[in-house]
């Protein structure tokens, strides 16, 4: 993400609800509070950082035609995918330790039909691989190789991934050798995007280069189905960005989605959720400074809201009416 979190459009629905440090209560009981913001019985589509608005706008040209929330999340996401400046998703993503470029993805839709690919080279659109693997293949799940040769039987094309500024990026990292993902800033990212279309149907997709410098064959949270992303079309979806081992830690879109189904709001259940993996850190002698963590969520009413573990994580929302990038409420101030 760059550094500079300059807004494109402010929005106010939530402007001024960080209130900082919170109590990390566990288990928490549901608190029905209002949303963060709603539309109701009207397509809507949001999505993780600035580069959600323009995957957004192209989301909703779909939604907005009467297409579906599917067609939709995999359109806007392959904006980024296939954007060579967006340096942590897709063409243009930053390599693993080894110089190389490997790509996470994951979509499902309100049918609970999912697919995803796991440590994918060489292929821009990983999340359009995920959804073939969802739509042709007996699995839900492909990985590294065999991913590839399924791509490459499906007719995507093989293509260099690794762009000049990373290639040069990774080159001057291998000098010291550190392993060092920094919270906010650019050498992670994900866009996870959620929709809901006119018919009432909730899709979700989620992609991602990953880490930059991981080791080689990591996989994050975000082709995991549950963890970067999860969908239950009576209930609402979730999707997730930042550390993936945390994520994972917590099963945390699944745990979103199911603490919305208890009655939590979008923005309470990603609350509860940060609190969590909050928790978690602190058992085991973590800093939280060291991560970051954002969940974003929408119901089936097209309530939605955000949480995350510190400052600087913020969401992209287009509606009929706004469109706009929201700073998420955060857990912990780090200055
Ligand atoms: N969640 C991604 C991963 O762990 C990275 C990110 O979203 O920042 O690979």
């Amino acid at each position: 993400m760059k550094i500079s979190r300059k807004k494109f459009i402010h929005s106010s629905l939530i402007a001024g609800s960080a209130l900082g440090l919170n109590a990390c209560v566990w288990p928490a009981k549901p608190e029905k509070n209002k949303p963060s913001g709603s539309i109701v019985n009207q397509p809507i589509v949001l999505s993780t950082w600035r580069f959600g608005i323009e995957a957004n706008a192209e989301a909703w040209k779909i939604l907005s035609n009467g297409g579906s929330a599917l067609d939709a999340v995999e359109a806007g996401v392959k904006v980024p995918e296939a954007d060579p400046k967006e340096r942590s998703v897709g063409y243009g993503g930053r390599p693993d330790r080894e110089g190389i470029v490997s790509l996470d993805a994951c979509i499902m839709d309100h049918l609970g039909n999912i697919g995803s690919v796991v440590c994918l080279e060489n292929i821009k659109h990983a999340i359009s691989v995920a959804r073939a693997v969802m739509e042709k293949t007996p699995h839900v799940m492909l990985a590294g190789k065999g991913a590839q040769q399924f791509a490459l039987e499906q007719g995507f094309k093989l293509e260099n991934l690794l762009v000049e500024e990373s290639k040069k990026e990774w080159e001057e990292w291998l000098k010291k050798n550190e392993y060092k993902p920094i919270a906010n800033i650019e050498n992670h990212d994900t866009i996870g995007m959620l929709a809901l279309d006119q018919f009432g149907n909730l899709s979700g997709a989620c992609t991602t280069s990953g880490m930059a410098f991981k080791m080689r064959g990591r996989v994050g949270d975000s082709p995991i189905i549950g963890a970067g992303l999860y969908i239950d079309n009576e209930v609402g979806g979730a999707t997730a960005t930042g550390h993936g081992e945390e994520v994972i830690r917590i099963a945390g879109s699944s745990l979103v989605v199911e603490l919305m189904r208890q009655g939590y709001s979008p923005e309470n259940a990603c609350k509860e959720a940060v609190s969590r993996v909050v928790n978690l850190m602190n058992r085991r002698n973590k800093n939280i400074k060291d991560i970051q963590v954002g969940f974003i969520a929408l119901n089936k009413a097209g309530e939605y809201g955000s949480y995350c573990v510190q400052n600087g994580f913020n969401y992209a929302l287009k509606t009929s009416k706004e469109e706009v990038l929201i700073d998420a409420p955060f857990h912990t101030k780090i200055s």
